[in-house]
């Protein structure tokens, strides 16, 4: 799960990291009390869940009100790679002089968090790893040791920071890595951290990315979540408890557990189809789930055959039977759906399917190959 630059500088603030004092703004309307507060000169920034918004003219300086709101103005409604902003965040603009990154990630071959950083930091943190990786500075951290001060003093001496600047570069990194622990990040980033001319270190941008199957854990980020942000149909099945994943194929396909969902799109891909997506309806799915899967598989408009491929184990197959008969009478569907039930009451199933268009299948590969041929028709 992704949150927003506020979000994740309000979480680096709660573990003692210096942010820029400011506010988010959903109208330029509420810019003008934010400026009474913080000051000038201050920045506007786009909240979105995509990178490269300073590029993109999602993030503008100002001097003065007039300035922050025709900034304000401009940015909100703005599409950045596709995304429209509806947040802006405004903060105490940072008197710049020079741009580091710093930021961790597991490293799964090592099993361990990686954290990196570079003096090259800012817009082109991608550019620096592809064509001076000897630019940036990858230290290993053990989980049972936390990183350790010599680690930091490495990186202090690597990134060549100015006297004076230590303790407070210390104090970031314990931060970083102390919000990256403890709520189950997949990454977590700032870039640009800033060095200003007053010679204080700044989070002057913050990204952090969280494990979803840690979430449960972390109700505070669940509820930073904005599904504003979020692919609609990927939403839709999170709330019924399916897990889905989109993908670009042309064969839609709905199935209980993750291991058989991956097998069946290898047995797709091995009769020359593509799949049009990942789906788990999950363990112990019920006709809900099944009407659900079936209506999210469907609203992708490339999918031209749904394929369903049901072990019965926990999940019974005259359940699965009734949930795909209850979405055909509410969904309308025309397009061919082959099926593949076995296991747990697998003869009632089949019996309730018998006369229906549905074209039932007594095994996973002849349920794939008919699948991947009737697509083609
Ligand atoms: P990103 O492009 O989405 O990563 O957005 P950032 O928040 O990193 O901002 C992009 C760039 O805008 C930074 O690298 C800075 O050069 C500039 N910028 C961001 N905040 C400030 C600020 O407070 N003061 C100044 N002078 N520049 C800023
Ligand atoms: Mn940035």
């Amino acid at each position: 799960m992704k949150i927003h630059e506020y979000q994740a500088k309000a979480i680096l603030k709660s573990f003692g990291a210096p942010v820029p004092d400011g506010q988010v703004a959903t109208s330029a309307r509420d810019v003008r009390k934010i400026a009474e507060r913080i000051g000038f000169p201050a920045v506007v920034k786009a909240q979105v869940h995509v990178g490269g918004r300073g590029k993109a003219g999602g993030v503008k300086l100002a001097n003065k009100l007039a300035e922050l709101e025709a900034a304000a103005d401009s940015i909100l409604g703005m599409l950045i790679k596709g995304t429209k902003v509806h947040k802006i965040l405004i903060e105490t603009a940072a008197n710049i002089d020079h741009e580091y990154y710093i930021g961790i990630v597991i490293d799964r071959a090592r099993k361990n968090p990686v954290m990196m950083v570079s003096a090259a930091g800012g817009v082109d943190i991608e550019e620096v790893a592809a064509k001076t990786p000897e630019k940036i500075l990858k230290i290993y951290i053990k989980r049972h040791l936390g990183i350790l001060s010599f680690q930091v003093r490495q990186a202090t001496y690597f990134l060549d920071l100015p006297r004076g600047t230590a303790k407070s570069f210390s104090l970031i990194t314990q931060a970083l890595y102390g919000a990256f622990m403890a709520k189950d990040c997949s990454l977590a980033e700032i870039n640009p951290l800033v060095l200003t001319k007053d010679g204080e270190m700044m989070c002057c941008d913050a990204k952090m990315n969280f494990d979803d199957n840690a979430l449960w854990r972390h109700p505070d980020i669940e509820a930073m979540r904005d599904e504003e942000e979020e692919e609609p149909l990927e939403t839709a099945a999170r709330k019924k408890r399916v897990s889905y994943v989109k993908l670009n194929g042309n064969i839609g396909c709905i199935v209980n557990g993750a291991g058989l969902a991956m097998t069946t799109m290898d047995m797709v891909k091995h009769f020359g189809g593509e799949p049009a997506n990942f789906l788990d309806i999950g363990g112990g799915a019920k006709a809900e789930q099944v009407t659900e899967a079936l209506r999210i598989v469907t609203s992708d408009p490339n999918v031209k055959t749904v394929l369903f491929n049901i072990f019965g184990g926990i999940v019974r197959c005259d359940l699965v039977a009734k949930g795909i008969l209850e979405a055909l009478a509410t969904l309308d569907l025309t397009l061919p759906i082959v099926i593949r039930l076995s296991g747990t009451n697998e003869e009632e199933a089949r019996a309730m399917l018998k006369d229906t268009a549905l074209l039932a299948m007594p095994t996973m590969s002849e349920a794939a190959k008919e699948a991947v041929e009737v697509s083609q028709r």
